[in-house]
């Protein structure tokens, strides 16, 4: 259930609609917008019977059922989109924010080197893994606490944020001091640990789908992550495994819209780990603009043949300029389109 209080509803009114939701055995979770207090109720209960009562209460504006098990990422609890605040840019706000970097941070000149020219083409955040999930335990782990510290001094140098990915619920603080965005990798989408924790974190958070995880399964994730306190969370289509070996993986292409549908949440796209080849990178990128998605995150790399991971499916810092300049009309339509949609709502409301 949710409930909505009215907009000028009293602290009181508001504290005793959360000790009668307790009353009938449920938790309370409340998200204090600029405007009103919205509380979310979970557990188990008379349902029926919270809901009249909490109707008739005091401050109440509406009580309603929500049917999806994941409550506060659900369009039915928040119908308008969430904009997340990274760095003094805002995804979700009619802009499309390409995220860019190698896979993996390797040394301070590769990571300076593909700052400096991401961002000079256009890109708004810098990826790079300081911890790497690796498949074999002999492949190469990441530099740590050495890379965090490389990925800081590029932020210093260009001004872009930091998307790094957390692995573990023990490493939250160290990473949360360095990045600006927390990256949940595939691996470790069920890392309900990790979720819980990433809800204290004090920084956005990118989920990325987990390669046989269902959109529900995704969803219920973030929801985690949400409920302990996190409501900044982006979802990440980064491919699925199917039958298919052309490609690395499928892109879920309509994973966008069906997340637009079902959550309030923005969603971004990751063409080079859902294809696993550079070629094929330029139009998935073109799609995810097309299909609505709020940015991207794409693997750059200045030497891809002596990447230490995926070099395979990184852009070279040439093959990311041309990207860049080839998107920048699809872009161009993507912010008209989506401007024009704004006033459009505007008018009728
Ligand atoms: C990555 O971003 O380099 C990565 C490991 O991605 P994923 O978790 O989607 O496989
Ligand atoms: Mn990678």
């Amino acid at each position: 259930m949710i409930i909505s209080m009215r907009q000028h509803a009293t602290r009181e009114e508001i504290d005793h609609v959360c000790d009668r939701i307790r009353e009938f055995g449920y938790k309370v979770h409340s998200i204090e917008g600029d405007e009103r207090v919205v509380i979310g109720v979970v557990g188990l209960g008379d349902v029926t019977a919270c809901l009249e009562s909490l109707e008739a209460t005091p401050g109440v504006e509406s009580a309603v059922r929500i049917s999806a098990p994941y409550k506060f990422v659900s369009r039915e609890f928040k119908n308008e989109p969430s904009v997340i605040r990274l760095d003094g840019m805002a995804i979700g706000a009619g802009e499309f924010i390409v995220m860019a970097g190698p896979c993996a941070v390797e040394s301070e000149r590769q990571i300076m080197e593909t700052a400096e020219a991401v961002a000079e083409a256009g890109a708004r955040a810098l990826r790079g893994g300081a911890f790497k999930p690796r498949t074999s335990p002999y492949d190469f782990q990441g530099l740590e606490l050495e890379g965090l510290r490389l990925l800081r001094k590029a932020r210093e140098r260009t001004g872009l944020a930091i998307v790094t990915e957390i692995m573990s619920d023990r490493d939250v603080e160290l990473v949360a001091e360095y990045a600006d965005c927390m990256q949940v990798g595939a691996r470790n989408m069920q890392n309900f640990a990790l979720l819980k924790s990433l809800g204290g974190c004090g920084r956005p958070v990118l989920l990325k789908r987990g390669m046989s995880s269902t959109i529900k399964e995704l969803l219920m994730s973030a929801e985690y992550v949400v409920a302990h306190g996190n409501p900044n969370v982006m979802l990440c289509e980064r491919g699925i495994r199917t039958f298919e070996t052309a490609t690395r993986n499928t892109c879920d292409i309509a994973a966008v819209p069906v997340l637009h549908e079902l959550s309030h949440l923005p969603v971004v796209l990751d063409p080079s780990h859902a294809t696993g080849k550079r070629s094929l990178v330029p139009a998935l990128v073109r799609a995810a603009v097309a299909i609505g998605a709020e940015g991207a995150i794409v693997e750059v790399h200045p030497c891809p043949e002596k990447a230490v991971s995926d070099g395979a499916q990184s852009l070279t810092l040439e093959g990311f300029r041309q990207m860049m300049r080839d998107l920048a009309p699809y872009v161009r339509l993507w912010r008209e389109t989506r401007a024009a949609a704004a006033s459009a709502a505007a008018t009728v409301a």
